[in-house]
């Protein structure tokens, strides 16, 4: 894949990155529980299948960098008191959805869920499996800090059914760990994923990230080398979103630290030509995947889907996610739960933990649409989205298709009257072209933009 390092300089600008759209600081509170229980009961028999998602919010240690919803403290009390109030969530929004429908996707984010001690991890795997009814080829997956892990953590994920497993590697440079306290030794990683292998598991995927304080081209260069040989099914590369005035811990990173534009932009650019150059093909918004993988054949057959926890090959599901701050969503709803643990907490001894949510009228649906496909196929076929939804998409999309027009002189879209395409240089630009569709980014409030990290 080729690209221009000056177009990297000129689309790095502040904007989502739609795993929802609209995007969640769009969501009110006047949507709460109330509007979720009557949203969950008329969908309850709805034919779409499930995807669950759980929040375990603890981690051992604060990494500066961190953007999640995350409790640090070493009392495992507190994971043991959080898993009861877990169990009584799941519980009840089971009892609202039909006993037939099936889960396809069932996926553990944090925090770290391996924070929990390896008995917990089975306890709750069997509480949910023991509530709704797990397809046999679901895609079952867990995030995994490999710090404190043990054999015993990877033995307990993978009896219980989970076939993809995610490591937080990051950046291998000892400067940069301990630039960002999190401090996890190359031995420790390799050590991890050979359990991760032996274990026989389907798939795994690291997560790295570019734009961390004290990063280098030779020290970045030097882990892709390491990461390369270990040879992980996929990779996610976020680009690391500084914004200390949403996440007071990234106060402890001083910005003198981080990395000006021209070294982010050589390390994008180190990132493309290193992964490709070693087969893995760019799937679009930081993933990568060997060509075998089935995210490549489903964005070959269009198939492809986009939602919280990123890209996924199962399209037709409904969210339904438990713990603090998780985010639920169906065909009309988008709901999220408290996003203070002692709040989440009082909520669930009473109902369900709503904080706020979002109806999504047509014109949402609709252009939430176009972006995923955007993002999922890299291409709008504009005639057949006319006839999807009953509209001119061409006279819809006007104002959008002008914003394009400069993206198509750099060579990023090609645009003719029945489809736009990404074109491949354009793939790493993704979001700026979903942007273009993004009607709230319009509305001229100006409020959007400190809350998103650049595109680049
Ligand atoms: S392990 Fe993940 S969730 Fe926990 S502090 Fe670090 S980045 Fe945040």
């Amino acid at each position: 894949m080729q690209f221009d390092p000056s177009l990297l300089a000129k689309y790095s600008k502040p904007g989502p990155r739609y795993t929802s759209y609209p995007t969640a600081p769009h969501f009110s509170e006047s949507f709460g529980e109330q509007q979720w229980l009557e949203e969950l009961r008329a969908t309850r028999d709805c034919e779409r299948d499930l995807s669950l998602y759980t929040h375990i919010p603890f981690c051992d240690t604060l990494c500066y960098y961190c953007g999640c919803n995350m409790v640090a403290t070493r009392n495992y009390n507190r994971a043991t008191e959080y898993l009861g109030h877990l169990f009584n969530e799941i519980d009840r929004m089971a009892a609202l959805a039909a006993p037939g429908r099936l889960v396809r996707q069932l996926h553990w984010g944090g925090g770290t869920p391996t924070y929990l001690h390896p008995d917990d991890i089975r306890r709750l795997y069997a509480h949910i499996a023991s509530r709704y009814t797990i397809a046999a080829d679901a895609e079952i997956g867990c995030e995994m800090d490999p710090r404190e892990l043990t054999r015993e953590h990877v033995l307990a994920l993978s009896e219980s059914g989970f076939n993809r497993l995610s490591l937080g590697v990051q950046e291998l440079d000892p400067l940069v760990q301990e630039a960002v306290n999190r401090v996890q030794p190359e031995a420790m990683i390799r050590e991890v994923y050979g359990w991760m292998r032996d274990s026989g598991v389907a798939s795994i995927n690291m997560d790295l990230m570019v734009g961390l304080p004290r990063q280098s081209i030779a020290g970045f260069s030097r882990t892709l080398d390491r990461v390369i040989d270990m040879a992980p099914d996929r990779l996610a590369v976020f680009s690391y979103a500084h914004v200390p005035w949403m996440k007071k811990n990234q106060k402890l990173i001083p910005e003198s630290q981080l990395p000006d534009l021209d070294t982010r932009i050589a390390l994008q650019q180190l990132l493309l030509e290193r992964l490709t150059d070693a087969g893995y093909l760019y799937i679009g918004m930081d993933h990568y995947a060997r060509p075998d993988d089935e995210l490549v054949s489903a964005q070959r057959n269009k198939t492809l889907y986009r939602n919280f926890q990123g890209y996924t090959t199962h399209k037709n599901c409904d969210i339904h996610a438990f713990g603090v701050s998780a985010i639920s969503q169906t065909e009309s709803v988008y709901v999220q739960n408290a996003k203070s643990l002692p709040l989440w907490q009082d909520k669930v001894g009473h109902g369900l933990a709503t904080e706020r949510g979002l109806r999504i009228e047509r014109e949402d649906r609709l252009r939430r649409d176009a972006i995923l496909r955007i993002m999922c196929d890299l291409e709008l076929d504009l005639a057949a989205f006319s006839r999807d939804w009953d509209i001119d998409a061409n006279a819809h999309f006007a104002d959008a298709i002008a914003e394009l027009l400069p993206m198509q002189a750099d060579g990023l879209v090609e645009i003719d009257p029945h489809l736009i395409r990404v074109t491949e240089s354009g793939r790493i630009f993704l979001r700026n072209i979903a942007m273009c569709f993004d009607a709230y980014l319009h509305t001229g409030d100006g409020n959007d933009e400190p809350r998103y990290s650049r595109t680049l």
